[in-house]
């Protein structure tokens, strides 16, 4: 194929691409049908392949990982291609409200600033009167989402925890998550997506019932991030193994999925690339995954990473590009606009069709030194790239429209109200015209 044919949209993006910090200027540099020739021969193959979506092999998948920082802006421009082959210029993004039901957990991740003990928590869990008020609140600025996002089984651990659910009438953390995802789809015109962690089948089959999506990052597939002094060695929860059988009984449930890496915690180019290869798999076998999430680790004070460099622009926007060639031009791919200061126009640039959860009303309380941009921001500077911006409701459209047996009736019944004939959420950006902080 002549990869010099692709290159014509590019072109328009880059003086306004230029303008983002040095990265900016390396990714629009040079003479655009040049671009590919800096690649290596095998490289130029890897990017041929992709590029007639042909399925990357695990050999030439393993190859990017050989990518030098002067080839990056080739592979960049590369998945960026393949994103508008797949996904067009619609770039989307889920108005929501995070709801922090719990941050008690009983697994210590060495990079957590989320985790609280039941001495630091006040309260312990969320009454439920206080999640309806987010919710309301919520819904009065526009949202659709609301992201339930909490510790992983706390009463395994705390006896103050178990003592909470039982004096309000539940078992387990996961009970009292169904009842609060229960509570907001009853009262408000919100949809829960629920992160709570690894499930066993009851319990992901009970959630599943209340919840239009939901979402577990695989983080990564190495066993080695667990060993003795590595980020998951206090963190039972994060053993690769349990995760990858926690997505696949979503996939085997038909629950339409959110998954993803963290990179930059010790990993290795080549086990991002063996996850981002064990999700591809995983949606091969049950097409579930409806995102892929490309987070980047952020050092918090108090935590035992909090000495720990950063991942770099450079590798963030590598293994953006990489996962848009591994996992083809169709798969939504997110990267956090929140989590890179104000660089993050430049992963359109590599390959993301989506901005994730954004909110006009609460914090992100996994990272909440970083405010998410606000939402009029947000659309300015990703039509400034030549894309559109829409938003979206927390289950993607392509599993409202045209996948029929994810959802539960009842949930459908509440979400095609929701949606415009393309699955987007109804009402466009107009909804937010007035929204802020
Ligand atoms: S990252 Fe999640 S599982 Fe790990 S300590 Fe924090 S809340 Fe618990």
């Amino acid at each position: 194929m002549n990869l010099k044919s692709k290159v014509g949209k590019f072109s328009r993006d880059k003086s306004v691409l230029a303008g983002y910090s040095r990265w900016g200027k390396v990714l629009t540099g040079g003479r655009d049908t040049d671009r590919f020739a800096i690649l290596s021969d095998r490289l130029q193959q890897t990017v041929s392949a992709a590029l007639e979506c042909r399925g990357l092999s695990e050999e030439q998948s393993y190859l990017l990982a050989e990518a030098t920082y002067a080839e990056l802006p080739s592979l960049c421009q590369a998945a960026s291609i393949l994103r508008d082959q797949g996904r067009g210029r619609v770039i989307s993004f889920s108005p929501k409200v995070f709801i922090p039901l719990t941050q008690l957990c009983r697994d210590f991740c060495g990079y957590c600033a989320f985790r609280r003990s039941p001495a630091q928590a006040e309260p312990l869990y969320l009454s439920l009167e206080e999640v309806l008020a987010v919710a309301r609140a919520g819904q009065r600025l526009g949202c659709s989402e609301a992201l339930f996002t909490l510790g992983e089984r706390p009463e395994l651990r705390y006896p103050e925890a178990k003592k909470w659910l039982q004096q309000h009438g539940y078992q387990t953390t996961l009970e009292y998550l169904r009842a609060a995802c229960e509570l907001v789809l009853n009262e408000t015109t919100l949809l829960p997506h629920a992160n709570p962690g690894t499930l066993s089948r009851r319990e992901m089959s009970s959630l599943k019932d209340v919840n239009v999506s939901m979402g577990l990052m695989l983080e990564n597939i190495s066993p080695r991030l667990a060993a003795p002094g590595g980020p998951h060695q206090h963190a039972p929860s994060k053993r690769p193994r349990v995760r990858h059988l926690t997505i696949e009984l979503a996939g085997e449930l038909r629950i339409p999925f959110t998954t993803g890496l963290l990179i930059g915690i010790g990993e290795t180019r080549a086990e991002r690339v063996k996850s981002l290869l064990a999700i591809r798999e995983l949606h091969r076998r049950y097409g579930h995954i409806q995102e892929v999430i490309i987070q980047n680790f952020r050092a918090k004070p108090d935590t035992p990473m909090s000495a720990v460099p950063e991942p770099t622009l450079e590798e963030l926007l590598w293994t953006i590009a990489a996962a848009r060639l591994i996992l083809g031009p169709e798969v939504n791919l997110q990267a956090p606009p929140n989590l890179s200061a104000g660089d993050y126009p430049l992963y359109l640039g590599a390959g993301i069709n989506d901005w994730g959860g954004i909110s006009p009303l609460t914090i992100d309380y996994v990272n909440p030194e970083a405010p998410w941009p606000q939402i009029t921001e947000l659309r300015c500077r990703t039509e400034e790239l030549g894309f559109t911006l829409k938003a979206r409701l927390p289950v993607y459209p392509e599993y409202i429209i045209e996948e029929r047996d994810y959802l539960p009736a009842r949930l459908l019944k509440r979400v095609r109200p929701l949606a415009d004939s393309a699955g987007y959420l109804k009402g466009g950006m107009e909804r937010y015209a007035s929204a802020s902080r």
